[in-house]
């Protein structure tokens, strides 16, 4: 019998009502369980609402600064869990040890950022007009946070979605997707051992449309942040918004690398690879079209054929460059991209395999995937397909190549390998998408600065992480005192 683990809720950790447990496992080797998590119901989580509603207006009272010594408190007991965070993180997500780790810091420096900006953030002093008046402002929260994120950044995304909630003064009802929802379990247990008080944190797994769409739909929820698949997410900006909630939905996004004639292609290539190869592919920001000056397109496919049969794939635990895919149904999905490459009459450059056999047997392993020779147009260039793979397109020029790059739907973030400053400046302002990188991967961004993407990516209301999630978490009171 394998480990089972309980939801949160109003400060204790309880079993669903429905008495009922799903199993996760290591996607690295299926016979590995993790643990059984609770089915949670829709009761439960009106459960969970009515026990962030309860302790919403207490909490609000509590100065910013206890608010925020919890936070620190948090975050130290995290550092000091580092090492079975980041392991706890690669058995059930499937990441390397080395990005995993990456990852569990970045939760750690959010809740400490967050614990600082609780004793910080306010409002701001205006001229009142005459010197027996007072004018200015408050930030308020706005008081439940209904927060549903994804499996595949499972720490990092519930951290940069909580912390800031928790330190404007707002109650949380946090569903993490179910293929990864231990490593944030734990991070609660942290917030619980730094005393943050009963209701304020309530964690519950269980189905996407029971639970999630509970949290959604409930009355007592004031503000909505997603992230997710662009289908999930368009159903909820639609939900939400009918009921009048501030809602925040991050979505998939189809990003594209330029490479230009003055680029290292060398580094070129380190630099794709890395935006398409990293985390198995499966990141919101990953490079999943290339878009090559003619010039210099067959040196620099050449490049990255060699990256990728550099790279040593693997169990995340053995730390190698590349993990397995999250589960069978995502493997599957880039096999049948594959074949819808070649069906476009796609080049079939690198890659394209299941790995199988020995230490590859019990996983969902695959091989780093490059095309060529295929249309901007085609489904493989259109379509998220959310793993290690990337198709590769000659552009003529400089306007050519940005042409590729907003010829998608989505916009999260874009890149430029160039040595042209004035170039890359031109690059910056003629594309449509909410990052912009510049001799560097579209994947990562430092956790202080706006996130968030254009287009189908996202619902371009408010952005995430630093001030930007302030902002998203509070409501502005303006005061005239005569
Ligand atoms: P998903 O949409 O399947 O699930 C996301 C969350 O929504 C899960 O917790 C799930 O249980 C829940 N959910 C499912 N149906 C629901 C419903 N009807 N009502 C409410 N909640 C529901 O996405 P996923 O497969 O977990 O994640 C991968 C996707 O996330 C990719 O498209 C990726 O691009 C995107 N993503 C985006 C960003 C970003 O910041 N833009 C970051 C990471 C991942």
């Amino acid at each position: 019998m394998s480990e089972v683990y309980y939801n949160y809720v109003d400060g204790d950790w309880v079993e669903s009502e429905t008495g009922d447990t799903f199993e996760v496992v290591n996607p690295a080797d299926t016979t590995d369980v993790i643990g059984g998590f609770q089915r949670s119901s829709s009761d439960d989580a009106t459960a969970a609402v009515e026990a962030a509603a309860d302790a919403a207006d207490e909490w609000a009272d509590v100065p910013g600064t206890e608010r925020g010594s919890i936070l620190t408190e948090a975050a130290r007991h995290m550092a000091d869990r580092t090492d079975e965070l980041t392991e706890t993180l690669t058995r059930e997500e499937g990441k390397t040890l080395t990005e995993a780790g990456a990852e569990v810091q970045r939760a750690v420096d959010i809740f400490e950022y967050y614990g600082q900006k609780a004793v910080d953030f306010g409002g701001e002093v205006k001229q009142p007009g005459s010197r027996d008046a007072n004018l200015y402002t408050v930030e308020e929260p706005m008081g439940v946070a209904g927060l549903v994120t994804p499996w595949n950044y499972p720490v990092a995304i519930p951290a940069w979605k909580s912390a800031p909630a928790l330190a404007t003064g707002n109650t949380v009802v946090l569903k993490p997707a179910n293929g990864a929802p231990n490593v944030f379990r734990k991070v609660v247990e942290c917030l619980d051992e730094a005393g943050i008080p009963d209701g304020v944190v309530n964690y519950l797994t269980g189905p996407g449309s029971d639970v999630g769409g509970t949290i959604v739909d409930h009355d007592d929820v004031d503000v909505v942040s997603f992230t997710g698949s662009r289908s999930v997410g368009e159903m909820i900006h639609e939900q939400a918004g009918a009921n009048q909630k501030r809602v925040q939905t991050e979505m998939g996004s189809k990003n594209t690398t330029v490479v230009m004639p003055s680029a290292d292609l060398e580094e070129a290539a380190e630099i794709v690879g890395a935006g398409a190869f990293g985390v198995t592919g499966q990141a919101c920001t990953g490079t999943e079209r290339v878009a090559v000056h003619q010039d210099v397109h067959d040196e620099f496919l050449e490049e990255l054929i060699a990256y990728a049969d550099g790279l040593e794939i693997g169990p995340g635990l053995e730390d190698p460059d590349m993990g397995p895919h999250f589960d069978r149904d995502h493997l599957e999905g880039t096999l049948e991209y594959v074949e819808r490459g070649r069906d476009a009459d796609g080049t079939l450059a690198y890659g394209g395999e299941a790995l199988e056999g020995g230490e590859y047997d019990d996983g969902h392993f695959v091989e780093p995937t490059i095309f060529t020779d295929v249309d901007s147009d085609a489904a493989i260039m259109q379509e998220e397909i959310f793993g290690p793979f990337v198709g590769v397109m000659s552009a003529t020029d400089f306007e050519e190549a940005v042409e590729l790059v907003n010829d998608v739907e989505f916009g999260l973030s874009t890149s430029i390998v160039t040595r042209d400053h004035a170039e890359a400046n031109r690059f910056r302002d003629a594309v449509d998408f909410g990052i912009v990188k510049i001799n560097e991967k579209t994947t990562g961004l430092q956790y202080y600065v706006p996130f968030g993407g254009m287009n189908a990516s996202s619902s371009e209301t408010f952005r995430e992480q630093g001030d930007a999630a302030i902002d998203f978490y509070t409501i502005t009171k303006t005061v005239y005192e005569n």
